[in-house]
């Protein structure tokens, strides 16, 4: 059985009024929640997340805490559609729960709040972040450094409380003692190198006067952002490590899923958004600047506006390579052309066959109408029309 010893702080810091963060530390549940959003929805949001935490049944695996996740989000959703003025908020999720069946811990994480193990080996971070700076880190596009001092290091990726569909990392760890998780808002890791983080950890026994030392660094350090830390010793349970390696026993990182079927539209609509939709992006301190979802309706349309321009293109093309004509080229020799003569927008004739006879060869009645051109609606008229014409030349037709 594990048993663990929690500490917790929080602060709105040096510059903002209010704190949007929320967070949880009852036995077994573990959570951070830093909302976002005006006119207190930042505040709300957080605080329904952690709410919807409290009241999920006991988890036993991965699945229900995916579903537990689904809950909080879909309280966010449900709220702000109940409450207009609050709409566009939302809230980062991490948290860490026990597993009833295996003894095991799951971790879930949405957003930019983060959570580290230490252990006898350091400090580890196990969350990624789901914002747009760390994508850019991850595609090469950022260096760490730039990273953390980028403007828009506050846009975030996924958040609760912006689509029933969302997108979320969950692991299974097996815990040993001693063991100290973090969890933490980014007003903490915003401000603190993960090594100052660790030193602060190191010489602050007990969890309380850690996440209280935590905080208090953090708001010395600029304090820009509301902080909160949960720190969780693991005080019982297994203490021979079971590897040197990670001791991950289950991992779905990035996994998406619906959080509320019978709130959205028609299922195949759902399966056709989430095939072709790209994560949205919500900023984490304001409701605006959301850009628009891909929705079916979108794609539809895109779809529609494709096969008009395919329809318009071949309708073009057909007039621009249909027929062919019997005329001269430049050294008088008699040609078959396809495409209108006179060319068609950007399509210019081109020349199919040449024939052996030069206008000079035709008698005179014909070699005028070669001149002026003679059309056919298909290659073997036009043939055809060469055949009578080579069968009437000057030189067949003397003996
Ligand atoms: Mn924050």
């Amino acid at each position: 059985m594990n048993r663990f010893q929690v500490g917790s702080a929080t602060d709105t810091g040096r510059v903002r009024s209010v704190n949007q963060d929320s967070l949880l530390a009852e036995p077994n549940r573990y959570v951070v929640a830093d909302g976002m959003g005006g006119h207190k929805g930042g505040e709300i949001a957080s605080a329904l997340a952690v709410e919807a935490v409290v009241d999920f049944p006991p988890t036993g695996s991965l699945d229900d805490v995916v579903a537990m996740v689904g809950s909080a989000n879909d309280r966010v959703m449900d709220y702000a559609i109940e409450h207009p003025e609050v709409r566009g908020m939302g809230t980062t999720l991490c948290l860490l729960v026990s597993l009833s069946e295996d003894q095991h811990l799951a971790i879930a994480n949405v957003g930019d709040s983060r959570l580290y193990r230490k252990d006898r080996q350091g400090l580890h971070r196990m969350t990624r972040d789901h914002s747009l700076v760390e994508s850019l880190v991850r595609d090469g596009r950022l260096t760490v450094e730039e990273a953390a001092v980028h403007p828009q290091r506050n846009i975030l990726t996924q958040a609760l409380g912006i689509d029933r569909r969302l997108q979320l990392d969950v692991w299974e760890v097996a815990p040993q003692r001693g063991d100290r998780f973090v969890i933490c808002s980014d007003g903490l890791h915003g401000e603190l190198s993960d090594d100052a983080i660790d030193q602060i950890l190191d010489v602050n026994l007990s969890p309380q006067d850690a996440a209280n030392e935590l905080v208090l660094a953090a708001c010395e350090a600029g304090g820009r952002d509301n902080v909160t830390v949960v720190v969780v010793d693991v005080v019982d349970g297994d203490d021979e490590p079971e590897s040197d390696t990670d001791r991950v026993v289950d991992s779905r990182l990035g996994e998406t899923f619906q959080s509320s079927l019978a709130a959205t539209a028609a299922p195949e609509r759902s399966a056709l958004v989430s095939a072709t939709a790209t994560p949205e992006t919500v900023l984490s301190d304001g409701s605006s600047s959301l850009p628009p979802a891909v929705t079916w309706r979108v794609v539809v349309f895109a779809l529609a506006v494709v096969v008009v321009l395919v329809g318009l293109l071949s309708a073009v093309v057909m007039v621009g390579r249909s027929g062919f004509s019997v005329v001269t080229d430049d050294n008088d020799t008699i040609v078959i052309l396809q495409g209108p003569e006179d060319g068609f927008l950007w399509f210019e004739p081109t020349i199919e066959e040449r024939s052996s006879l030069t206008v000079q060869d035709l008698l005179p009645a014909d070699q005028a109408n070669v001149r002026q051109g003679q059309e056919f609606g298909s290659l073997s008229e036009a043939r055809l029309y060469l055949d009578y014409l080579s069968t009437r030349t000057i030189e067949g037709s003397s003996p």
